[in-house]
């Protein structure tokens, strides 16, 4: 149990709800900050602005998968305040407060290290980011049904990248029975995608080998899908880009050649908060109920 455990949950969106269900039947203590437009009542949780949060009894701190803008803002759609965690919050903290985030940005890095704060990135945990890759994958078949006109059965799909979320989304396509191909620079990774009954290209061959595609998924956080590579693609290819902002994919151009081209992330908080906060939850559970019994 969390008795007598101090959370501040700052800001967030509908996925914190199931953090708050979890850690309030573990009956931690929680100051909401950012809530004001919860109708929600939670045992054990009080709505709270940040001047009045008692920081010198924080425990841990819970910010949103998106951490903090790099104005030091942090969003919350549950209220239309605008949230600023200052360095002087994180100061007045004991040692041992964790703060628990998505992704941290420079700012957020300093102020924590400036503060003595250790700083978890969940995003960047495997178990986070293997359990994400299935709402990511499902939202990937959603966006696929509804930006083409044909059937996912029997199309030709490259995938780029064979990390946690190009395999989810490579083996739910191929289930779907897609002609599924995808692109890793690895030879392990080539190997992998062999023996998972795909069709593997090293991405030195992008440009070639999407020549032929009608969907390709790009999981691949650098430049990829240079113009050169979309000058030889389909006119009717849907190119989805799943890595992280900016992408993979060369907007301007594929706009200019009138290629359909989206880039979307947080697709786990978008086709299914519920699940996505409750793969947040569980494990956030498990690492505060570590913290409090080390
Ligand atoms: P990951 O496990 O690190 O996989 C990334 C893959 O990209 C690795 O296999 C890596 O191969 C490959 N790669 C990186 N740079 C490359 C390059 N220059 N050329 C060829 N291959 C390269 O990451 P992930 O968890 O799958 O996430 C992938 C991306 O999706 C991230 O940007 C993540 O933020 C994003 N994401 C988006 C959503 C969404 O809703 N849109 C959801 C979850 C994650 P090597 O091993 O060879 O480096």
């Amino acid at each position: 149990m969390l008795t007598g455990i101090h959370v501040v949950m700052i800001g967030g969106d509908a996925r914190q709800l199931e953090i708050i269900r979890k850690l309030s039947t573990l009956d931690a203590k929680i100051s909401l900050v950012g809530f004001t437009q919860l109708d929600d009542g939670f045992i054990g949780a009080s709505k709270q602005d940040l001047d009045e949060v008692m920081w010198e009894s924080v425990d841990a701190i819970l910010l949103p998968i998106g951490g903090m803008s790099t104005e030091g803002t942090i969003n919350s759609v549950f209220s239309n305040k605008t949230l600023a965690l200052e360095a002087n919050h994180l100061k007045a903290t004991p040692d041992h407060c964790t703060i628990y985030t998505g992704i941290a940005n420079d700012r957020l890095k300093r102020m924590a290290e400036q503060a003595n704060c250790d700083t978890v990135l969940l995003m960047e945990r495997d178990d986070v980011a293997i359990y994400n890759s299935i709402p990511t994958a499902e939202g990937a078949v959603m966006l696929a049904i509804q930006h083409t006109d044909i059937t996912i059965h029997q199309a030709k799909i490259a995938v780029l990248g064979l990390g946690r979320v190009g395999m989810t989304v490579a083996r739910t396509f191929q289930a779907l029975g897609a002609k599924v191909k995808v692109g890793a620079r690895d030879s392990h990774l080539l190997a992998r995608i062999t023996e998972m009954g795909l069709t593997p290209f090293h991405t030195d061959d992008t440009k070639k080998e999407l020549t032929d595609v009608d969907l390709c998924i790009n999981t691949i956080p650098a430049k990829v899908l240079t113009s050169s590579v979309l000058a030889e693609m389909q006119q009717h290819a849907f190119i989805l880009d799943l890595a992280s902002k900016p992408g993979g994919v060369d907007f301007a151009y594929s706009e200019k050649r009138g290629l359909k081209a989206m880039l979307v992330p947080g697709l786990p908080g978008m086709v299914a908060p519920k699940t996505a906060g409750k793969i947040l939850a569980n494990v956030l559970a498990d690492l505060l109920l570590e913290q409090a019994q080390p």
